[in-house]
């Protein structure tokens, strides 16, 4: 049975003998770890990471001074000089090629957020590898959780929870609503989130009180806050990408300013996943190499709007709406008016990646019509441009 342990190697001399791949991936691994890489071997590949390299065949007294000894060599005698001397100074050496003759072993690592696995397995290392593998894969997928304890503190993680589809939920925001106290999310029903959290999760929804209103900026501001000073961990799960129209800022804002720990994670954007679920391309090699988004929530002309609608419509780059069902004629009329072609190809994309999901194609000088006579409801993403004729795969072809 040998003794597990985690080193901190940061600032420490580490002696590295060998110049091959595995004294490269080794040199690496405690670079990044912080260690004082010094290494020695007569060849030496070009981008090793070491503060010290010394392209001659090794001495014993190259260890002198070394908190651990790594020998990679090819050479099992070389290796074994290398072992010995460190073995006379009373310095850790871990040979790459012989595990019983080795005193240190390292083992197949890897990390997921803060948690580090390191396996051994006999000596075997492609079974450690595997091993390794399959434990990270766990981590990552949330399968082997366990929440943090208490005394890492009350904190608060904005969780982009992209479209709506749990799928389309990113890894680290998974694991994110695994760790938290307490989930604040908008219009999200318990049903969709059941499936998704541990039951004993508490799950404020801020998108309507009890008397059907929305609960304010400033309230939700507030109950991020006072939940993470009480010491829980706070995941506020916003739709799609916090950052993208949906005052994710804001809540950062107020968390820095209450003096609160405060953590992005993104998400995906029904920017970019409501077209590609329906097969439309924002941009095409030939076609238009840029796009634009842009809230219709204030209508074109309206005093309160910062929009410049003229410059959104010039040229035929992709022009992609959030939040413009209630003003779609008016958009789309400020979109001819600054010089769009009134045929020009548009798609309503709604609920997308929901099972509700509907597509539904307009000319631009139609989508007012089309999505009145469809009964279009929010949330609904719209895509003008050439590129919507341009749609590969998905459903409901165009008409
Ligand atoms: N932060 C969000 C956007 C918030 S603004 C994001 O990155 O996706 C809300 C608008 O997003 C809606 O009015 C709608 O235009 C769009 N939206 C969000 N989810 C959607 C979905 N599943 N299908 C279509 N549009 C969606």
């Amino acid at each position: 049975v040998r003794y597990p342990l985690f080193l901190d190697v940061s600032g420490r001399r580490v002696v590295v003998v060998g110049g091959g791949a595995v004294a490269v991936r080794r040199a690496r691994a405690l670079h990044e770890a912080g260690a004082y890489v010094v290494v020695v071997a007569p060849e030496v590949s070009g981008g090793i990471d070491a503060v010290e390299v010394h392209r001659r065949p090794f001495e014993p007294d190259d260890v002198d001074g070394a908190w651990l000894v790594l020998a990679c060599t090819d050479d099992g005698e070389v290796n074994a000089v290398v072992a010995a001397a460190a073995a006379e100074r009373g310095i850790w050496c871990a040979r790459a090629d012989r595990a019983d003759e080795s005193a240190a072993w390292v083992p197949a690592a890897g990390a997921v957020d803060d948690v580090q696995v390191a396996v051994t397995a006999g000596g075997d290392p492609t079974r450690a590898r595997e091993l390794r593998d399959a434990a990270l894969r766990a981590l990552h997928a949330g399968e082997w959780h366990a929440r943090p304890g208490r005394k890492s503190g009350g904190r608060v993680v904005l969780v982009g929870g992209g479209p709506g589809d749990p799928g389309l939920l990113t890894l680290r925001g998974y694991r994110a609503l695994l760790d938290a106290d307490v989930v604040v999310a908008d219009r999200l029903g318990p049903a969709e989130l059941a499936g998704l959290l541990p039951t004993d999760v508490e799950v404020v929804d801020v998108g309507k009180d009890p008397r059907g209103h929305a609960a304010s900026q400033d309230d939700i501001n507030t109950l991020l806050v006072d939940r993470a000073r009480a010491g829980q961990v706070v995941v506020r799960l916003k739709g799609g990408d916090p950052f993208v129209l949906g005052r994710g800022s804001e809540e950062v804002d107020a968390c820095v300013a209450a003096g609160v720990v405060v953590e992005v994670v993104p998400g995906v954007s029904s920017v970019t996943s409501a077209p590609g679920l329906a097969g439309v391309p924002l941009t095409k090699r030939g076609t238009t190499q840029q796009f634009t988004v842009v809230s219709g929530h204030v209508p074109p002309g309206d005093p309160r709007s910062t929009v410049d609608w003229s410059s959104v419509a010039a040229g035929d780059g992709t022009v992609v709406l959030l939040m413009a069902v209630a003003n779609l004629r008016a958009i789309a009329a400020a979109l001819v008016e600054g010089g769009r072609d009134p045929q020009t190809p548009g798609v309503i994309v709604e609920n997308a990646s929901l099972p509700s999901q509907r597509v539904v194609y307009a000319t631009l000088k139609d989508l007012a019509d089309v999505a009145e006579r469809e009964s279009v409801v929010p949330p609904a993403v719209v895509v003008v441009g050439p590129v919507v004729s341009d749609r590969t795969g998905g459903a409901d072809a165009p008409p």
